[in-house]
């Protein structure tokens, strides 16, 4: 910068300046100006120790887009604890200048139906490519962050990317998680230079979901992944997404694509192969830049969908995802003598040969690979812009010729659910239509009102791979041999998580639609007369409207017995509601569904619930995704909840304080002993212990319900002595590293078995109240999950069969290991109860189809609750 400005003074006192020159003169002058990123935060980007708030990085942003033309800085809206979302938009300042026509002419690139031929090749001709770069959405994956800082800098100033910036809009996110930078940063700077720098926060890093927070792009729960969902599918559609990440300390120090078998059925093979080109060309630059250590084809697979890379690919968008070794966040970590140089091949041609690495070598590779990005977007621009629109035509022709041809949401169920299902295709570029009239599909008369997703669309791929069924290929080690593992989930089929009924259509048809943009519930009605309000218990605003009655002063039944009301029998489980009527009624109304108010029903022996459940929630200092989501499923759900830390459980009295306990999914060692000592300041360490043990047991012995979610019904089992049995089976990439508690003999199981994300069918027992709304069958979502066997006195709610196999979507090794056995089991302890849950009944809030039978063991665990104080509750025990 000083040597610009000398030059400036010294030129412009020469005669010789033309116009021309001082245009440039006046152009180097500005840049000169522009704000280094260590002018604004007071120290390098990627300094060791040294990391920059999301205040600084708002600042940096603000100021330099005040002082380049070529930057803009907007705020898409809050995030889930108030902080800004940035975007920045990156180009030349005449690309700005046109940027309402430039966010036109992207749509109708993402729409080729909307393109003509002479329009086409205009925009071949003249418009930027339009490359989004998302940083740090892991926020202890922290250099990017940082790194966008820099890039930003070097954009606005570097002539030849000013150059590229002619031909290319960057869409800059410094964190698609900008909460997580300060949870990370606060929870950094408070404990670097201590015994545990450089360790994760004790909570999650994102308020709600952690690390899920990336599998969240087609369910659309969390307001960052909304936000920068509607810049992607409703303003920019840019033609290329770089999702950039970092991964563990050890191995290659990054990866590019090419990515891993297998490729989803879904993904257009052009597209595979320009996302092999783009991650080629930074590996080639990082390896011209003299950084090693480059290597393709890890673990990240082409399969997964949900993903911040995987929702843009199957929207046409080449989805790039780098992943940099981490250091330890800003704390250097350095080989030992054990380090050994991976071997050279094909996928890894010069492979790091050790050393210290800096949070600054992570921003290094990651400045070298998104500039890479940029300059082949310039040089190849019109390429980019062409092989989008062909995409998006293969797209359409795709579905107007092959099978299938529609999806069909008949409107039958629960609308709630159905209406959440086509907004979220809909808020994901999707169109949704709804037809005027009856028409047949496939042999398949629909009526009037039912909700068409047409295949031949260019987002076809997206809609398509979350409503059919997926069926993840047999991949294996060798022959015979052990499965090798996907990278995520297996199988996630939105219309079987969510329980909304869709068809496949798989000939051609014709019928009468029109597009809509929105789909709203219908308000419901609680027909009839007298005191008591009968719901079937079969939609989840239901669950809502009886904590609302509740609150309100209501008291809800749970029918123990089959009874007659009003003309007819009702099953175990239908809900008695008795007072706080205009409560229910608003809540029908809102929330579209019905009842029907009957004179008081002689049932036998109701479970009666006559205030709002105490629930507590259990939460580890390990930073549980699973206690996050459940928090969230039961706040979208209105269930109020206490957070319980280990303290708060070792102190006992848990009964006189609570209904009902709930454990989020953990290993039993976790539950056990918490946190390593040294890893945290000590009052987030050791977990649980003897005490807290002792007083969960005391909880159950005394009336208490324990609902104990997938893997913390082991530890119910184990330490708590529920009477079960689990099936020991591996939740890590080899069946057979992992052993249970059982004996020698079935570990036969642990080789034979392995489902690491797929949707199963089991058979619901109707005559439990927890099953109360449920079918005679229900799809789990199972993630490597605890198969169970009920003990003595215990009793199996939801089983597989011994005779069908459970495979609804994804993937199951082994499924004879599951026949006969357990999903969801009530095994009594002293006077109380667990429920142990062998699935997800609240998975990363997608399995809206089983939340019921988390809210229902709410219910019937406050239902047996001891009476307390004088509330007068009515417990009928067993
Ligand atoms: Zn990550």
């Amino acid at each position: 910068m000083k040597t610009a400005r000398r030059q400036d003074g010294t030129m412009a006192g020469r005669a010789f300046a033309t116009v021309l020159l001082l245009g440039v003169l006046a152009s180097w002058h500005l840049e000169a100006q522009l704000p280094t990123p260590e002018a604004v935060l007071g120290f390098p980007v990627g300094a060791d120790s040294m990391l920059a708030s999301w205040r600084q990085i708002g600042e940096y942003f603000t100021r330099l887009a005040s002082a380049s033309p070529k930057v803009r800085v907007d705020t898409l809206g809050p995030t889930t604890q108030g902080r800004p979302y940035l975007l920045v938009t990156i180009s030349d300042p005449a690309n700005l200048a046109r940027r309402a026509e430039l966010l036109a002419n992207q749509r109708r690139l993402a729409d080729p139906r909307t393109l003509g031929a002479a329009q086409e090749s205009a925009l071949v001709r003249a418009q930027p490519a339009v490359v989004l770069i998302s940083c740090s959405i892991h926020a202890t994956e922290i250099g990017a962050s940082q790194m966008s800082m820099e890039l930003a800098y070097r954009l606005a100033t570097d002539s030849s990317l000013g150059e590229a910036l002619k031909q290319v809009v960057v869409l800059l996110v410094p964190s698609a998680n900008p909460d997580g930078i300060d949870i990370v940063g606060d929870w950094y700077r408070d404990s670097r230079w201590k015994r545990w720098d450089g360790t994760a926060p004790p909570w999650l890093y994102h308020p709600y979901v952690g690390h899920d927070n990336n599998r969240d792009w087609y369910m659309l729960t969390q307001a960052e992944t909304r936000l920068l969902t509607r810049a992607l599918y409703g303003d920019w559609f840019p033609e290329v997404f770089y999702d950039v990440h970092q991964k563990g300390a050890t191995g290659s120090r990054m990866f590019v694509p090419p990515f891993s078998d297998p490729v989803n059925p879904n993904l257009d093979g052009m597209l595979v192969e320009a996302i092999n080109l783009v991650g080629t060309q930074m590996a080639t630059a990082l390896y011209d830049a003299g950084l090693t250590g480059v290597a393709h084809q890890e673990r990240f697979d082409l399969w997964w969908h949900g993903g911040n890379r995987t929702v843009p690919a199957r929207h046409n968008m080449i989805g790039i995802l780098t992943e940099a070794a981490s250091a330890r966040l800003a704390t250097p970590l350095c080989t030992d003598s054990t380090y050994r140089v991976p071997e050279r091949g094909v996928n890894q041609p010069i492979p790091w040969t050790g050393g210290c690495w800096h949070l600054r070598d992570i921003v290094d590779y990651e400045l070298v690979a998104a500039q890479a990005l940029v300059r082949l977007a310039a040089t190849q621009r019109a390429e980019f812009v062409q092989r989008f629109v062909r995409l998006g035509r293969r797209a359409v022709e795709a579905g107007r010729t092959s099978a299938p041809y529609a999806f069909v949401l008949p409107p039958e169920g629960d609308q709630g659910r159905r209406a959440h299902l086509a907004n979220l295709l809909i808020a994901t570029g999707v169109e949704v239509h709804r037809s005027r009239a009856e028409f047949t599909a496939g042999g398949r008369t629909y009526p009037a009102g039912s909700l068409v997703v047409r295949m031949d669309q260019p987002f076809r791929a997206h809609a398509k791979d979350l409503l059919e069924r997926q069926d993840y290929p047999d991949r294996r080690r060798f022959p015979g041999g052990p499965p090798l593992p996907p990278y995520d989930v297996t199988g996630w089929t939105l219309p079987l998580q969510m329980g909304v009924s869709v068809a496949t259509v798989d000939a051609p048809f014709a019928a009468d639609l029109e597009r809509v943009d929105t789909v709203t519930v219908t308000p419901g009605t609680i027909a009839g007369r007298g005191a008591v309000v009968l719901l079937d218990n079969t939609t989840n605003g239901m669950i809502t409207a009886v904590w609302r009655v509740l609150a309100a002063g209501g008291t809800v039944r749970i029918a123990g017995q089959p009874f007659m009301a009003a003309g007819r029998t009702w099953p175990v489980g239908t809900l008695l509601v008795r007072g706080a009527r205009a409560s229910l009624d608003s809540a029908a109304r809102q929330l579209g569904f019905d009842g029907l108010a009957v004179r008081e029903p002689g049932t036998a022996e109701p479970l009666t619930v006559s205030s709002v459940p105490r629930v507590a929630l259990y939460r580890s200092w390990n930073a549980n995704m699973d206690e996050g989501w459940t928090r969230w499923v039961l706040e979208q759900l209105a269930v109020p909840y206490t957070t319980l830390t280990d303290s708060a459980v070792r102190a006992g009295d848990l009964g006189n304080r609570f209904d009902v306990v709930i454990l989020p999914s953990d290993s039993e060692q976790v539950f056990a002993a918490g946190r390593s000592a040294g890893t945290a300041p000590p009052r987030y360490t050791g977990g649980l212990g003897e005490a807290g043990a002792t007083a969960l047991r005391a909880f159950l012995r005394g009336g208490g319900t324990l609902i104990a979610l997938d893997e913390a019904s082991r530890y119910a089992i184990t330490r708590l002595g529920a009477p079960a049995r689990f099936v020991p089976t591996s939740r890590g990439s080899d069946p057979t590293a992992e052993q249970g508690p059982e004996p020698a003999a079935d570990r036969g199981d642990v080789s034979r078995f392995y489902a690491p994300g797929s949707i199963l069918d089991v058979d619901v027992d109707r005559s439990h109240p927890v099953a109360s709304g449920m079918g005679e069958r229900a799809a789990v979502y199972f993630i490597s999950s605890t198969i169970l066997e009920a003990g003595p006195g215990a009793r199996a709610i939801l089983s597989y069969s011994r005779d069908r196999n459970p495979l609804l979507s994804g993937l199951v090794y082994g499924p004879e290991v599951l026949a006969g056995r357990a999903a969801l089991v009530e095994a009594p302890v002293g006077q109380g109860r667990v429920l142990l849950f062998g699935f997800r009944p609240q998975h990363r809030g997608q399995t809206q189809a089983t939340y019921r039978l988390l809210t229902n063991a709410i219910l019937y665990g406050a239902a047996h609750a001891p009476a307390r104080g004088q509330t007068g509750r009515g417990a009928t025990g067993r």
